[in-house]
């Protein structure tokens, strides 16, 4: 049977636009699908935007570190109308490169929403394409949980296009996102509350960085409340809203923003026209080549849930585009070691396992630490620290892990992936000559344990 396209990809997203570009320029017929914005969640309202509002927020501290320096500014102010305007046009110009990239490979592109009709056919505005390969690529959505006046919280999504900077926020939830958020509007002059359920926030990474994060937070003004969690939400007679706690407690706000993690989009994606299986957490289900339970149907992205980061997308869309149009090219995506930075006002950053993961899967290990305040801060008045970490591996030497909160964290980090990556032991790391004077030498000059 011939088919209109060898591919067609729903969602022109991180992963979607990797996998038909690249499937285009192997010489496959490919279509793409998009509903809503070319380039995805990254480029509209997750990774770039968000990298933009943190460099605004920053400005904040960069003032008032430079008056150490000599500087002053009297009269500095701050316009959030402004920044949102300068945000959108960069949005803007990247979603025109995005466009060329797909035109321009030969992709056909289709700005609608798509619906899978059977395993080979995709219904985009009542008009059927068929395909030999459907690729799901269309990402997540934030998740809100169902309590009483949840209509008047806001997501990610909409904190991208608040028109003025509230005055008072409530960000809910631990995770990326809710404490890059926190640092935003903290920086940007907003009085902020992070409300997290549990003991101490960012699960997963290394207890001391999560720790020290706290620490540097509440440092910088960020009214941090572990513990914690809203029962209901009232708006109130003036507008203003109020959050009512699971232990009675009542909080005012302007803006209550939910960061509770994200579930797959399916929405209308006509699944009930399939027997595609989803995993317990409503996510679906792939084999080691992102097949999904109707084989000619693949998944890649965060609508897989595996790992919620760009370049996972990217890579599992390259690895899909490879292994149908280009085998002799193809690689499986190795899922050890990535690497990843939280944006946070200081940064934290870390590849690798942490010291708890190290120990739990039986490392004896060897901890290394520096906490320091950073050079260029010694000469203001900022109190910042920052701390660096290795778990290195008592029998074998291998760093098992490098752990960072402080500025450019995410820069550090990406370098050191690539060692750790590679099997560096420790010795590679001290025989490994510093950058003088940098943060990031500390990493090769940590000599004396601070854990065994
Ligand atoms: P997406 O990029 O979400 O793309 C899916 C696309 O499919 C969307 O454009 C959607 O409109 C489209 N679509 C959905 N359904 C249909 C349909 N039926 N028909 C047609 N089109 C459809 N990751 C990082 O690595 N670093 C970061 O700093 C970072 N920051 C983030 C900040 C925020 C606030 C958020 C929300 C996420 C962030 N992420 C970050 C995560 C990153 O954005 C995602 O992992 C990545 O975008 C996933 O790519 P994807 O291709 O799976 O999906
Ligand atoms: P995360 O999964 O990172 O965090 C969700 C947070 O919400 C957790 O702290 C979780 O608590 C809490 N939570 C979950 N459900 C509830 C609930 N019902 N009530 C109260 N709290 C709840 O999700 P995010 O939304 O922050 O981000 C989604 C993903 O996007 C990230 O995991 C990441 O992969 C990606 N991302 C990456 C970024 C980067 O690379 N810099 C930046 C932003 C997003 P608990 O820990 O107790 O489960």
């Amino acid at each position: 049977m011939t088919y209109d396209f060898d591919l067609f990809v729903i969602g022109a997203g991180s992963g979607g636009v990797r996998a038909a570009r690249f499937s285009a320029s192997f010489g496959a017929r490919v279509a793409v699908a998009e509903s809503r914005y070319l380039g995805g969640t990254c480029v509209n309202v997750g990774c770039v935007p968000k990298k933009l509002l943190v460099f605004g927020a920053h400005y904040a501290e960069d003032f008032s570190e430079a008056e150490g320096y000599g500087w002053t500014f009297d009269g500095a102010s701050f316009d959030w109308s402004t920044l949102i305007a300068n945000k959108d046009r960069e949005i803007q110009r990247l979603n025109g490169i995005y466009r060329n990239l797909l035109v321009d490979n030969g992709v056909t592109l289709l700005q609608a929403h798509a619906r899978i009709v059977d395993a080979h056919t995709v219904e985009v505005e009542g008009k059927r394409y068929t395909a030999e390969h459907i690729l799901v690529a269309t990402g997540g959505w934030p998740f809100v949980p169902d309590i009483p006046g949840r209509e008047h919280a806001i997501t990610s999504n909409e904190a991208f296009h608040l028109e003025c900077l509230p005055r008072r926020v409530l960000v809910v939830g631990g995770g990326y996102i809710a404490v890059e958020f926190a640092s935003i509007f903290n920086g940007c002059g907003a009085q902020t509350s992070l409300l997290y359920r549990g003991e101490l926030f960012l699960r997963g990474f290394d207890d001391a960085l999560r720790d020290h994060l706290k620490d540097e937070l509440i440092k910088k003004g960020v009214d941090l409340q572990f513990k914690a969690d809203i029962a209901r939400i009232d708006r109130q007679a003036d507008g203003s809203l109020k959050a009512t706690l699971e232990d009675g407690r009542v909080m005012e706000a302007d803006c209550i923003f939910y960061a509770t993690g994200r579930r797959p989009m399916l929405d209308n994606l006509g699944l009930e026209n399939l027997d595609l299986a989803l995993d317990e957490r409503g996510f679906i289900k792939v084999d080691e080549h992102y097949r999904t339970s109707v084989p000619s149907i693949l998944a890649i992205g965060d609508v897989i849930g595996r790992v919620q980061l760009t370049p996972v997308a990217l890579a599992e869309g390259m690895a899909v585009s490879r292994r149908l149009f280009k085998p002799e090219q193809y690689r499986p995506v190795d899922y050890a070691h990535i690497p990843t930075a939280v944006f946070s006002l200081p940064n934290m950053a870390t590849v690798g396992l942490t010291e708890q993961q190290a120990r739990a899967e039986g490392h004896k290990v060897v901890v290394y630490e520096s906490r320091f305040r950073p050079m260029k801060l010694t000469i203001t008045k900022s109190l910042e620290r920052s701390l660096m970490k290795l778990v290195v591996d008592a029998e074998t030497d291998r760093v098992l892990g490098c752990h960072m909160v402080g500025p450019d964290a995410g820069e550090i980090m990406q370098g050191l992936a690539v060692a750790v990556k590679a099997g560096a032991t420790k010795q590679v790391f001290d025989e490994t000559i510093g950058i003088h004077p940098t943060a990031a030498e500390e990493f090769v000059t940590m000599r004396i344990p601070t854990a065994i």
